[in-house]
Parts: structure tokens; sequence; C-alpha cells
């Protein structure tokens, strides 16, 4: 039988040791190069576009010698106003990508010896980042699987059965809970939407998967829809999971991936954050056997190319 990818040498291409060895200036080096692979890591300001910059070493700063500005290699991207060393950044994306379900923020902090919030705005930080390339605006194409699970809104039962309710009806329930809504094509991406209900997967359908795609579904009505605009294999599962290739295996991989990220890691997610760890699934999926070297450098170079964060820069401050 041949070897596991992930029990082969070829997987491990980073380590936390080789980080730390490297120290701090090799860090900041690996960031400058993931920000300006144009030119080598050499600064090119992001005021005026000018590859020319004086350095102010002193503070790791540059500014433009065509404009004046000053910039960092981080100004402008999502680690912009960072304060954790580049080595501890470098360490916390290592540690991230080498979790294959997600890592829970607390022991993040511990293993980083930062904040408890520090690692959780990281983390997330992290996540728009690898979203960048989960939702890349193109059409999924081939055989596309879709379906639909549902998170959170857990009503614990009461103790004594005389005080228990009926979980079932709405006045019961808390409002929390969400689902997720995954496409996935079969040799492809795997595309995650979050919503109140599963029904709301047709017009996701409709919009990100093309007109000549093969879908594949289960036997939920709400599904008969897709009929309309697509040719959709339909699999029963009360009666069989898999059917002469009819089935939607691939993206209830996905789902547990997240199920076990959410439960084993995480424990409980709030439902405003849900499509971010719909996110870190898909990515970890996507990338499932690509080896920790390379998730690592996608990860920097993601965050060097996505904007500062709206959602995640000054959170702690506006939260307080
Ligand atoms: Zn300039």
């Amino acid at each position: 039988m041949p070897q596991h990818f992930l029990l082969s040498a070829t997987s491990r291409t980073l380590s936390l040791r080789s980080i730390y060895k490297a120290g701090e200036d090799a860090a900041y080096q690996t960031f400058c190069e993931m920000r300006w692979p144009e030119t080598d890591g050499e600064a090119v300001c992001p005021c005026c576009g000018f590859d020319e910059a004086y350095k102010i070493t002193t503070r790791r700063k540059f500014k433009c010698k065509a404009c004046h500005h000053q910039f960092s290699v981080t100004s402008g991207t999502i680690f912009a106003s960072r304060k954790m060393d580049f080595v501890d950044l470098l360490a916390a994306i290592c540690i991230i990508v080498n979790a294959s379900k997600g890592v829970s923020m607390v022991q993040l902090s511990r293993d980083l010896d930062c904040q408890y919030k520090t690692a959780f705005v990281l983390a997330h930080k992290l996540r728009e980042a690898m979203a960048q390339e989960v939702h890349t605006g193109e059409v999924l194409e081939g055989h596309v699987e879709i379906d639909g699970a549902y998170f959170g809104g857990h009503i614990r039962p009461e103790n004594a059965k005389a005080d228990r309710k009926d979980r079932r009806l709405k006045q019961h329930q808390t409002g929390k809970r969400r689902v997720v809504i995954a496409m996935r094509e079969r040799e492809g991406r795997t595309l995650p939407f979050v919503g109140m209900s599963e029904g709301e997967g047709v017009a996701l359908a409709n919009e990100n998967v093309s007109r000549i795609a093969t879908m594949s579904a289960d036997e939920a009505s709400h599904w008969d829809e897709l009929h309309l605009g697509h040719h959709v294999d339909r699999v029963n599962h009360s009666e069989i999971y898999s059917d002469d290739g009819k089935h939607t295996n691939l993206v209830e991989s996905f789902f547990s991936r997240l199920r076990n990220m959410v439960r084993g890691q995480h424990h409980h997610v709030s439902p405003q954050y849900l499509h971010q760890y719909a996110n870190h699934a898909a990515w970890l999926e996507d990338n499932r056997r690509t080896d920790n070297g390379t998730l690592a450098k996608i990860v920097v170079s993601n965050s060097m190319a996505a904007p500062v964060s709206r959602q995640w820069k000054g959170y702690w401050q506006r939260a307080a």
C-alpha cells in the first residue's frame, strides 16, 4: 500500500524549529519577499508605485524617494499596525496551517505566549486571507456537489422531564442556528456560504455554478428547483449513499472537517463568524495534499495581498 501523503517526508517542509532558528531578520525578509515578489523583496511605494525608497532601518520603515510617503512592509495589508514580531507571526501561521482541523485560540495563545484576544484576532485575519482563495468570484465547473449542514442554536434540555420544552417549536429556539451551504467541484474548489435555511442554496447554485456543469444533490425537496437550471443527479440517502457515481460524498467530507473543527477545537462559534470557519475548512480541504511550507507561503502571500481588514482592525478597541 502506498504511503499516505501526510505521513511522508514531502508533506513536512517547515517547522517551528527552523523558523526560530532562522530568526527575526529572516522572517522579516520572508514578509518583504512575499509583499513585493516582483522586485525580490525591494520596497515598492504603495502610494505612487515608485520602486526606490530610503530605508529607515531602526524602525523597519521605508520612505519613498519620489513622493516621500513613509510605509512599512505591512502597511495597507491585513497585518497593518501589527505589534507582534515577524518571527512570531510566521510561527503562528505555521501552527495554524499544520492544524488540519484548525486550532483553538486558547491553545494558540499558550503556544505563542500572547493574549487570547491577540490570537483570536490574528487567526480571524488569517482566515480572511485564506478566504481570498476560496471566494475567487469564478464559477464552479465540471461536476459540482451541493449540500447543507446546520450549526449552532443548541438548546440544552431541562433537567426534569416536566420542565422540558418542545425544542422543535420556533418560539423555543435561540435564533442562532445557521446553515452552511457548500458546493464542491469533484476535482477542484469548495465554496461555502452561510444562510438561514438550506433552500437558499438554489439561488447560490444559480449564481455560482456554471450552467453546463452537472450537479449532485440529496433527496431533500428544496433541491428539486435545481433541475430548472442544471442537470442534477439525485441520491436518496435513506436508501443508498453512493449509487454508481451519484453521491455527495465530497461535500460531506468538507462538512465532516468543519464539524470536527467546530466540535473538537472551537467548541462554540458565533453565528456571525461561522462563515470564517467555513472558509478556513474549505481552504484546508482544497489544500489537503499540499506540504506545510507551501501552505505557510500561500497564507503569508495572501495576507500581504489582502487589504486592511475592515472587520478585524481595532476589533477589541471597538468592542470594548
Ligand atoms: Zn511614493
